[in-house]
């Protein structure tokens, strides 16, 4: 098994481990950024960010990841994907980080793991995974084209996805499973105003089908009704992806988001956290502002405990 000695290990390649590794690979800290699928994360589901600065037109997340990924790589930085951390020891002050493929050692550890979508728990939700059940609009928004569909929540994100994938399907029903969350009036109002777009104030308890989706029971006010769809997108919101640095004993709050500082520092000397882990704005800006900062951080600790 392979042993590396890094700098910094940043845990995470979307918005806020690429945005730390930047910063981190140009200050000339040996840098490692770990991702365990693609790196840019969630936004790379994100079609077009209107609200990133420098961008008037705006400017795809896949596109702003790919920019990303260049100017990390350019200072340096090395990226290895995909290579999930399955462990971090942060007892000593050279920590480690294990992976299938073998064990890293660094001064600091970045975490910037962001989150995971949250589960419906409904029956029918698994058996029919990539089989009319989606967590990602984007990904997979085009196999409904002039098909019926279900977007599961009633959030920013789900009226972003069910905009979106109005552009493909029939008819779009946005079921709101009792969610209540606050929303953008802007998002609000283009989706009322979209022909093929239609609201249902119930709960799902189910996805039915036989070997795809082809209807969903939901209970409300209405009573119970089966409504018959080809697509379920699942958009509930998300979860702080944080279980790998509970076990190392960082400290987390009740709802799973890494404790901070103002410097991203977390309980553990050494170790940072930035982007949506931390529950911050759970946007692309402020990940990067708080990747950023845990790079500065990470560069004064190493800096340090160096001499
Ligand atoms: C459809 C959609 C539209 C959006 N639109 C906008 C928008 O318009 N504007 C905006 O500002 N934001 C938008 N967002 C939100 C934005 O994408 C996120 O806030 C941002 O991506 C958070 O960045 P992050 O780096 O903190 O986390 P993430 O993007 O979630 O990245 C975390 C990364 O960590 C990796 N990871 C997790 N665990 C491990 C592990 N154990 N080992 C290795 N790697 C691991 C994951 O694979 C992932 O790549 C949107 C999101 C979605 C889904």
């Amino acid at each position: 098994m392979k042993e590396d000695y890094y700098d910094v290990i940043i845990i995470g390649g979307g918005p806020a481990g690429l945005t730390a590794a930047i910063y981190a690979s140009r200050m000339g800290l040996k840098t490692l950024v770990l991702e365990g699928n693609m790196p840019g994360g969630r936004a790379l589901e994100a079609p077009l960010i209107e609200n990133f600065p420098g961008f008037p037109n705006g400017i795809s997340g896949a596109e702003l990841i790919d920019r990303m990924l260049k100017q990390a790589e350019g200072f340096g930085a090395e990226i290895r994907f995909p290579e999930e951390v399955l462990d971090i020891d942060i007892s000593e002050t050279v920590k480690t980080v294990t992976t299938r493929h073998g064990k890293y050692h660094g001064y600091s550890i970045i975490i910037a793991t962001g989150t995971q979508r949250k589960k419906l728990a409904v029956p029918g939700e698994t058996e029919f995974l990539g089989r009319g059940v989606s967590y990602c609009a984007v990904c997979d928004a085009p196999f409904f084209k002039d098909r019926v569909v279900a977007v599961i929540g009633f959030n920013n994100e789900a009226l972003e996805d069910a905009l979106y994938i109005s552009g493909f399907a029939s008819k779009v029903i946005i079921v709101s499973h009792g969610e209540k969350t606050a929303v953008e009036e802007g998002l609000l109002r283009r989706a009322y105003e979209k022909q093929n777009i239609e609201f249902i104030d119930a709960r799902v308890k189910s996805i039915n089908g036989d070997i795809y989706v082809s209807s969903i029971t939901v209970v409300g006010q209405i009573g119970t009704l089966e409504i018959p769809v080809n697509g379920v997108f699942i958009v509930l919101g998300n979860v702080p992806v944080t279980s790998i640095v509970k076990r190392a004993g960082i400290i987390v709050d009740e709802r799973g988001c890494i404790r901070v500082d103002r410097n991203q520092s977390t309980n553990i000397e050494g170790v940072f956290a930035a982007g949506d882990c931390t529950c911050g704005g759970m946007q692309v800006a402020t990940a990067v502002g708080e990747g950023a900062m845990a790079a500065l951080q990470a560069y004064r600790y190493i800096k340090r405990i160096k001499k």
